[in-house]
């Protein structure tokens, strides 16, 4: 990838990180926006993020086992979930973690979100799984993030937050927005009534069809027979 295309890819993140940030959906120093560059590099928002202070220049470049090649910048310890994801599926070209309170109160449940909006399977993929409880800041934690994706755009991280996926920045943003709302929809129909009505299944297949065209980026042995 030239140079050009990295300074471009370090303008996205920023963008996408004060996004996040300015929706309430990351607090500062909480939550990571990854992109990435090519087979084994990415961008990470660096370590303790301050998000009116973020500028392309401090995106931490490393590659996918660890090793940093920007001088002065850490990556927070939470990228070992993002670099576990990168490795597993490469079609992925961004994610966002996240602490967003509707997400973290479904994930103190360890609750995920059942099929309750038509967007949610062309967004996202469909029924969103939590997590076991892991670790943060350790492989283990990636795994098990891999494992509650499936095909999936984004899973809830328990007792923790979200990690959401996308062939793009923007395209990540737009999920992890979406996912924040669809939390708080969920949240919300749960205090009020005893029955939340999921949308029906031979509903899904026009959706899933848009979902695997257009967003979709889990890794081909996945993919329904
Ligand atoms: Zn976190």
């Amino acid at each position: 990838m030239s140079s050009d295309k990295i300074e471009r890819l370090r303008k996205d993140i920023v963008r996408g990180a004060q996004k996040i940030y300015a929706r309430g959906i990351n607090e500062d120093g909480e939550g990571n926006t990854s992109a990435r560059i090519n087979k084994t590099e990415i961008l990470v928002t660096p370590s303790s993020t301050n998000y009116d202070q973020l500028v392309p220049e401090k995106m931490v470049h490393m590659d996918l086992d660890g090793n940093v090649f920007s001088k002065g910048v850490m990556p927070s310890t939470e990228v070992k979930m993002h670099l576990g994801v990168y490795r597993d599926r490469p079609k992925v070209g961004s994610i966002i973690h996240t602490h967003s309170p509707y997400v973290t109160m479904l994930s103190v449940l360890r609750k995920g979100i059942p099929i309750l909006m038509e967007q949610q399977i062309i967004f996202l993929g469909g029924e969103i799984h939590c997590t076991d409880i892991t670790k943060a800041h350790t492989d283990e934690m990636g795994t098990s993030a891999i494992n509650a994706l499936g095909i999936n755009n984004a899973a809830i991280l328990a007792n923790h937050g979200a990690i959401v996926c996308g062939k793009s920045v923007d395209h990540a943003v737009r999920f992890a927005v979406f996912l924040e709302k669809i939390a708080k929809i969920y949240w919300g129909a749960l205090q009020v009534g005893e029955t939340v009505f999921t949308i029906p299944e031979e509903n899904f297949e026009e959706h899933e069809k848009l979902f695997n065209t257009l967003f979709a980026c889990y890794p081909r042995r996945l993919k329904k027979k």
